[in-house]
């Protein structure tokens, strides 16, 4: 098996980077063992959130050309901001191609409220997240009502608003709560089903039920001009569907994010799998690459668990395997390793220094900074350290970043995909 660019895991990362070279002519593969981040994310891409010192970033790409100057071998300053703006609107594009419309604020972050009713600054969200409706609801201080389906146990109304009121932003909102059941379900504590977000969505994509939900949303949140619910408005016709609901009920419907299974990030793996998949592109789901071999100083093949001997072959290979997380990283007693080729990794102080004590620490883990070291090509060095030039590593697996901390994981992740494929695509004379 032989392609121009084979990359190996299929979270946002290596989808964007294969996206952007199957649609520049090359035959482009990409290899992935299971679920990505995207599953457990909240949907919205995060571009840069927080400074240094913690505060909330409102101009991310003003704050990303001190940022990058004072950084020099972080991701964004290896992209450079204009690669990284490009990027984005790469990404904006293929998911409109795709009827995935995403909302971004300019040159400005936007808010999305979290599931425990805290609110995160971030770049993209979908439509039902954010947009300008919404804004200028939020703004004229319009009556808010928190819905939650009786059985859903991954989201507290009165959590979330007691936390929204405790914000200056929020202050003389009127936020009410309210129940919606679904019918025919009965009682949801003998039902079979488990309730989580994921079997929510499929009775929403069906739309045999939106009537029905529609007069109990109207009953339930009364007078308030703005409906808020946990983000399960279905997977495949969320979009139809969400704009029937606001239809009926003449009401703004506002999707929150929830917990795993994440409804906005599998709409996100969807849309961008099946435009890969439009483009021709290769996906080759549930096999794990194991390690590859080397000839004349460039990466010559892979070899996966499930092709046993077969090798692949590329012109190229991307590393977008992710973090810990996603095993493109793994630790043990006898310190941190990249598992497929023992890439060379930055320096990892010692292991009683790799976390924080507190574990929800604002600023995230020291370890959330550990990965793969790279040139400014994002070219990865061997175990010896020599650079491998037909190699380049993207999105979490990267070092010197904090996704946590700076709030800027999706956006890394979709700029160094991109970057690497631009890269690619000039070796191979496109
Ligand atoms: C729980 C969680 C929530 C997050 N929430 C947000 C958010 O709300 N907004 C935001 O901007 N960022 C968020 N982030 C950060 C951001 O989502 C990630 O940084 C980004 O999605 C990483 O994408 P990736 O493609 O680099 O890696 P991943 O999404 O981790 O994908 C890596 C893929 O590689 C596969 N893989 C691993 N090893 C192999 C192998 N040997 N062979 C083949 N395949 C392999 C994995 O199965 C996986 O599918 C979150 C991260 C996490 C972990």
């Amino acid at each position: 098996m032989n392609y121009d660019c084979l990359i190996i895991g299929g979270g946002i990362s290596g989808l964007t980077c294969g996206i952007r070279c199957q649609s520049a002519g090359l035959s482009t593969a990409i290899l992935s063992a299971g679920m990505s981040a995207l599953h457990f994310s909240s949907g919205s891409i995060d571009l840069i959130g927080y400074d240094r010192a913690r505060r909330i970033v409102h101009s991310p790409f003003e704050y990303l050309k001190e940022f990058t100057g004072a950084m020099p071998d972080h991701p964004y300053a290896h992209c450079g901001v204009d690669t990284v703006r490009e990027a984005l609107v790469f990404l904006r594009d293929t998911l409109k191609a795709e009827e995935l419309e995403i909302y971004d604020n300019g040159e400005r972050n936007h808010f999305h409220v979290t599931g425990m009713g805290t609110l995160k600054p971030t770049y993209f969200s979908q439509r039902s997240v954010f947009n300008d409706s919404i804004r200028q609801a939020f703004e004229r201080r319009a009556k808010i009502a928190v819905l939650n389906f009786e059985g859903y146990r991954d989201f507290y109304p009165e959590l979330a608003i007691s936390n929204l009121l405790k914000n200056e932003l929020f202050k003389n909102v009127e936020i009410v709560t309210g129940r919606l059941v679904f019918p025919d379900y009965g009682d949801p504590e003998k039902n079979p089903f488990e309730y989580r977000s994921i079997d929510i969505a499929r009775i929403f994509d069906t739309i045999q039920y939106l009537d029905e939900i529609a007069e109990q949303i109207k009953r339930e949140a009364g007078d308030a001009e703005f409906v808020a619910m946990p983000a399960f408005i279905g997977i495949n016709n969320y979009k139809k569907h969400h704009q029937i609901l606001q239809m009926l009920t003449g009401k703004l419907i506002y999707e929150i994010p929830t917990l795993p299974p994440s409804i906005l990030g599998m709409r996100l793996d969807d849309a961008l799998k099946s435009r890969f998949a439009d483009l021709g592109g290769v996906l080759i789901a549930g096999d794990k690459v194991m390690g590859g071999d080397f000839l004349d100083g460039v990466l010559d093949h892979v070899h996966t668990q499930n092709y046993g001997t077969t090798r692949l072959r590329a012109r190229a290979f991307v590393l977008s395997t992710g973090s810990f997380f996603s095993g493109g990283l793994v630790s043990d007693s006898g310190g941190m390793r990249e598992p497929v080729l023992n890439l060379r990794m930055s320096a990892t102080s010692p292991r009683n220094t790799w976390y924080s004590p507190q574990f929800l620490d604002r600023k995230g883990h020291p370890f959330f900074e550990f990965g793969v070291e790279t040139t400014g090509k994002l070219n990865p060095f061997d175990a010896e350290g020599k650079v491998i030039e037909n190699m380049f590593c993207t999105g979490a697996i990267l070092a010197h970043y904090n996704p946590i901390g700076e709030g800027s994981g999706g956006g890394v992740a979709v700029s160094t995909g991109y970057y690497a494929a631009n890269q690619i695509i000039k070796a191979c004379g496109k």
